[in-house]
């Protein structure tokens, strides 16, 4: 059972009215669904509920239609008609005793409004701030606009109440709420008595939460969500200013939820941030306030959150990632099952089903945002079919996944690899640098694989289709991963690229080897994922003199929609790497390459001795097609199915592997769905014309 050193995580805590059953708080998080999908939202809050958080949030919901956030989709409540949506996430997160939070964002100098076409309200007359620069500014919020907007949150309130939740959260962090607009010096720039002391620009929040106060109050509870640091300088909202907003607003919201900066520093990828690692920008707060704190860290140590309690830093541990990684990590650690929590690793893939506006992915979780479309629950496998066992040919994310869900299935499993470790490209990236929490992929699965009875793993297994013939296995999964391509194939080259013979290539599969070049180099980057940027700052760090080339305007462009990529730039400029964007690569020679601008297409020769080219990847899909060329021995040798999944089928991230293993395992002697949707949606109700 529970180790004791735990048991401060379980002490139940008051919030206001209300009392939380533990400390463990899931604070708001996107899911790229919001109100497109509000079943698939509601089910995944569901699922939260029943893995034992004591506090669970929705994500930001826009509380009034004249601030609003398109193209991201949250969630809305514009009128009653939003109530019932948002009535069946609040349902299921009360399901196990949780208390049902939601997070009210009114946008102000962050909405553009493209949808609802208002006029964006703000403290003061500004150009909107977000991700994509729209030409669009805000208009300064007069003494009417104020008093409107206060009787909005009234109304938002009253409906938050009507469709079930117990907490309200004031949203006023990442740069994202009109409290902290109204906050920082920075977004206003106010005369009046809303704007220039602490104490004016403090005045906006205490009348709302007043309000708020006298209208639903004594039945909800209301947190102020607040950044640490606007981590703009001191034009901005300061972790000394917000000190001081806190002591001389000790009472103010019935708890404090401290996020930090930004968002990309909120949500600090593990390649750039430690765990806890807000702790410094926390201590001491509590000294200011008799109300509970929450605070996020990407938490994921039972260790750690107990200290954090210990300590009087915190009250209440929060978590989006850790959440999304493991759903039942309070469970787990109230069940004395610390080893089986699946470790956040804090890749933020997650974060991209949010910034391209699809749907959510999680690269340890697969079930993520499926609990509802497919009915995948993350504890969970569905009963075993007809068949009884499977070799699965490689030992990748997505062969190790394919296992462990196939194991608990009850499958007999057999897993081949040729390499002499588990892990596939997992065990080889996590030791670039910044990357090793990506091992967490391999040894979350390697231990639970381990205390399996079913499952046997062969090393140093490089299986031929002869030899797979010959066993006997009734089912195939190949899962052989994918080889990076030196022929410069990917995006600007869709055929081999001129390359003069004499010319020093390397892939990334070379240096991951440890063969890697010295000098000048130039590296390639037409991927625009995060290896273009992790191997120059390899290099870089090596010694030698490196050119980043891509026809990108960013430096690792993909990273924008993992919030890394404002981290990577600077991290290379310091590493010495030299960027070069908007150019390619045309031809490739022993002592130099020749580059063109991708709009002018003028040319620019770069000397050198060394070309990395991270460009494609090409499956490892040898096998499957000749054991498909054999299709007509397979009965006789008792093989039913043979699949291909993962890299070898498509390369793609982490993430798409370890779904295609789980989807892999799920699916295996299921019913042929035919052409029907292989997931559940919902469609907007139409109008009666
Ligand atoms: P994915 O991301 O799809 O899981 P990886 O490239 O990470 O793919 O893993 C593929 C694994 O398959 C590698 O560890 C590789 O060594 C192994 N592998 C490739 N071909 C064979 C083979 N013929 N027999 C056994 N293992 C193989
Ligand atoms: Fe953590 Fe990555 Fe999953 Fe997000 S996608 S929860 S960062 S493991």
């Amino acid at each position: 059972m529970r180790d004791p050193r735990y048991d401060i995580l379980f002490d139940p805590m008051d919030i206001g009215p209300l009392t939380a059953k533990n400390r463990f708080y899931q604070v708001p998080h996107c899911n790229g669904g919001g109100y497109r999908d509000p079943s698939a939202a509601a089910e995944m809050r569901g699922i939260k509920a029943e893995g034992g958080w004591g506090v669970i949030f929705t994500e930001q919901c826009e509380m009034h239609h004249s601030s609003e956030i398109t193209p991201f989709i949250e969630l809305r409540l514009w009128e009653d008609k939003d109530i019932p949506q948002l009535r069946r996430m609040s349902e299921k997160m009360k399901t196990h005793g949780a208390l049902a939070g939601i997070q009210l964002a009114y946008s102000g100098i962050n909405g553009p409004n493209l949808y609802t076409k208002e006029v964006p309200l703000a403290p003061s007359a500004m150009p909107i701030r977000t991700f994509t620069n729209d030409p669009v500014q805000a208009r300064a919020m007069d003494k009417q606009d104020i008093r409107d907007l206060r009787r909005w949150f009234v109304t938002a309130a009253k409906r938050s109440r009507l469709a079930g939740f117990d907490l309200i959260c004031l949203y006023g962090a990442h740069g994202f709420g009109i409290f902290q607009h109204f906050l920082s010096r920075a977004t206003n720039q106010r005369s009046d008595e809303y704007g220039g002391s602490l104490e004016n620009r403090a005045r906006f929040v205490n009348e709302v939460i007043a309000d708020i106060r006298d209208a639903v109050g004594d039945t909800m509870a209301l947190t102020l969500r607040v950044s640490l640091d606007e981590t703009i300088g001191t034009l901005g909202f300061s972790n000394a200013e917000l000190r001081d907003f806190i002591e001389m607003n000790r009472d103010l919201p019935d708890l404090w939820d401290l996020a930090h900066g930004s968002w990309e520093d909120c949500s600090g990828p593990s390649r750039f941030k430690e765990e806890a690692a807000q702790e410094q920008l926390v201590r001491g707060i509590h000294e200011l306030t008799r109300k509970p704190i929450v605070g996020v860290g990407r938490f994921t140590s039972p260790d750690v959150m107990a200290r954090m309690i210990r300590s009087g830093t915190l009250d209440f541990i929060g978590c989006a990632r850790p959440s999304i990684a493991d759903p039942f990590l309070p469970k787990k650690i109230e069940e004395g099952r610390v080893e089986d929590i699946r470790e956040c690793i804090g890749c933020n893939i997650c974060i991209t089903g949010d910034m391209t506006m699809s749907i959510s992915r999680c690269t340890q979780n697969p079930t993520f945002m499926e609990e509802w479309r497919k009915g995948w629950h993350p504890e969970r496998m569905n009963p075993k079919g007809n068949s009884s066992n499977v070799l699965i040919v490689g030992s990748g994310p997505a062969g190790l996944e394919a296992a462990w869900a196939l194991c608990r299935r009850g499958y007999d499993v057999a897993v081949a690899e040729a390499r002499t470790e588990i892990g596939g490209r997992v065990l080889r990236e996590a030791k670039l640098p910044g990357l090793s929490a990506w091992g967490r992929v391999v040894d979350y699965r390697q231990y639970q694989l381990s205390q399996r009875p079913n499952v046997d793993i062969y090393l140093d297994s490089a299986l031929d289709a002869e030899s797979i013939l010959d066993f006997g296995f009734e089912n195939i999964c190949i899962a052989t991963g994918a080889t990076w391509r030196a022929d410069g194939v990917a995006r600007q080259h869709v055929v081999p690229m001129p390359i003069a013979p004499g010319a020093r290539i390397y892939t990334p599969d070379d240096l991951m080897d440890g063969s890697l070049p010295s000098g000048r180099v130039i590296l390639f980057d037409d991927d625009h994922y995060y290896m273009g940027g992790v191997l120059a700052e390899l290099l870089a760090r090596q010694g030698a003199e490196v050119t980043l080339v891509t026809p990108s305007a960013y430096v690792s462009d993909w990273t924008n929609n993992t919030l890394e990529q404002i981290a990577i730039h600077p991290r290379l400029v310091e590493a010495g790497v030299e960027i070069v964007l908007n150019r390619g690569i045309t031809e490739i020679h022993a002592d130099h390459v020749l580059s063109n601008c991708v709009y002018t297409g003028r040319s620019q020769r770069f000397d050198c001795d060394a070309v990395v080219m991270v460009a494609s990847r090409r499956e490892n899909s040898r096998l499957f097609t000749g054991l498909k060329a054999r299709q007509a021995e397979w009965a006789d040798c008792g093989i039913r199915s043979v699949e291909i999944i993962g890299d070898a089928n498509a390369p793609g991230p982490i993430a798409w592997a370890t779904y295609a293993g789980h989807r892999y395992a799920r699916e295996l002697d299921g019913p042929d769905l035919g052409d029907a949707l292989p997931f559940r949606r919902e469609i907007t109700e139409l109008a009666a014309g």
